[in-house]
């Protein structure tokens, strides 16, 4: 079957891309010519494992090709899946101007019947709105609309694609949902859970999904604060409560609050969604209020344990939202550094592959070669985000090229009792 994947961006390449592994001859449209070219001449413009083997085997297969001529790709494709990006209003409200751009261009491109799939994130209602848009330049031509939500996660993004916990397809006809099990047929046939449901539904799954999981991190976060305040250890408490099956163990690790591509911006989504129809979602708005306290909070726990920053080096360990991705949209590290610097700090960084990204929002930074170059006569060595090479520093060496021995780890990787008893001041989150 002939796929077009419109917008080439994080979720675009890799369903392209595993779209292709399933057999599928896909074509991968972006209008952004540079990311094209690399594409066409191999290159990754992305930082996520496994995507430049599967993209370069499928390539090779001749299953998988890129292009800016998105009229060829709607030409040739049976199912367009729409991919672009759906940035957030300063209201909260999703941008779906790229949505209904590639909705205009396949009401003007269509030659046939077509199955117009919607994997951005996209607000309930948007379903219709591209049939709307459809409708009105239709000649007569077929189509059907659905949604198909993306869950998967940056940095096992590949992973999570072919082997996900469900499918959501949500569809108003039959011969969409038998189109959509062909193109999905290795994962129907690996009898992975698939949810076949309405358009506006489909739509709504995924920002309950990404709601329910931010309030989880809110909530975790509000307890590891209230251990602080106790004496308790946070992660005795998220251990004893997801043992509990109704609760589950997972998105119970504290931290600096929650950033990344979707969280931050799915949850205003959620809430302006609610609010456009005259509802208040209160428990999603105090995830949110309770996020930008989390993390506004870290630069106090930071000047708690090592005093003022004024005219002092912070060494910041990860810049990326989460490890074995370079993004750094709405990243906690982001914050952090803002505040470091407002304080008077002269800041230090290392990331293992978001630094590029990083010098366009901080472009005066020191950007270092590595952890221990990072650390380099630092005050202060503050730990962000917990890549796995940080998770093993040889603490000995830190202490002899720092100016103190002090480290935040904001993702309690470390062991405190280990670093106290080898003279460090320590502090993480939610513990005594
Ligand atoms: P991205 O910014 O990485 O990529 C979007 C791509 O779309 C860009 O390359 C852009 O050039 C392209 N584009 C925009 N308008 C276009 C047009 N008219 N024609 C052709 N290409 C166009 O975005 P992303 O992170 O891949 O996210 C895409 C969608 O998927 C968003 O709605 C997001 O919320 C959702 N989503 C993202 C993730 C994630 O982890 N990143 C996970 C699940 C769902």
């Amino acid at each position: 079957m002939n796929i077009c994947v419109v917008g080439t961006g994080y979720v675009g390449l890799v369903t392209g891309a595993c779209l292709a592994d399933f057999g599928m001859d896909v074509v991968c449209v972006d209008k952004d010519d540079a990311k094209i070219a690399a594409l066409q001449a191999g290159h990754i413009p992305i930082y996520e494992p496994g995507l430049l083997e599967i993209v370069a085997k499928n390539e090779r297969a001749g299953r998988l090709r890129f292009t800016t001529d998105l009229k060829s790709g709607i030409e040739s494709a049976l199912a367009i899946f729409i991919a672009v990006g759906t940035p957030p209003n300063p209201d909260g409200s999703p941008d779906l101007t790229f949505v209904r751009q590639v909705a205009e261009a396949i009401a003007t491109h269509m030659n046939g019947y077509k199955v117009v799939v919607t994997k951005s994130t996209v607000p309930t209602g948007t379903g219709k709105m591209i049939e709307q848009i459809l409708r009105a330049k239709d000649g007569g031509t077929e189509f059907s609309v659905v949604s198909n939500p993306e869950f998967l996660r940056e940095g096992s993004a590949i992973a999570d694609f072919l082997r996900p916990d469900r499918i959501v397809i949500g569809a108003s006809d039959a011969r969409a949902v038998e189109v959509m099990k062909e193109i999905y047929g290795p994962l129907f046939l690996a009898e992975t859970p698939f949810v076949i449901t309405d358009v506006a539904s489909a739509e709504l799954i995924k920002y309950a999904s990404n709601g329910f999981l931010a309030v989880k991190i809110s909530f975790i976060n509000e307890i590891a604060r209230l251990c602080e305040i106790m004496d308790a250890d946070v992660h005795d408490v998220a251990r004893g409560m997801g043992l509990d099956r109704r609760i589950g163990s997972r998105f119970l690790l504290p931290g600096p609050g929650f950033g990344g591509s979707c969280f931050p911006k799915d949850t205003a989504a959620a809430i302006d969604l609610a609010r456009q129809h005259g509802y208040r979602f209160r428990i999603i708005e105090a995830a949110v209020e309770v996020n930008c306290e989390t993390k506004a909070r870290m630069i106090d726990k930071i000047v708690a344990v090592a005093g003022p920053l004024a005219g002092r080096t912070v060494a910041v360990l990860g810049l990326s939202f989460k490890p074995e991705t370079d993004d750094i949209r709405e990243s906690p590290a982001l914050a952090v550094i803002s505040d470091l610097v407002a304080a008077g700090a002269a800041v230090r960084a290392f990331d293992p592959a978001a630094m590029a990204n990083a010098k366009s929002v901080f472009p005066d930074l020191y950007y270092a070669r590595d952890a221990y170059d990072c650390a380099q006569a630092a005050d202060v060595l503050v730990l962000v985000t917990e890549w796995n090479e940080f998770r093993a520093l040889d603490f000995g060496r830190l202490g002899r090229i720092m100016k103190a021995r002090t480290v935040v780890d904001l993702r309690n990787v470390y062991d405190p009792g280990e670093l106290k008893a080898a003279g460090w001041r320590y502090t993480g989150v939610g513990r005594s």
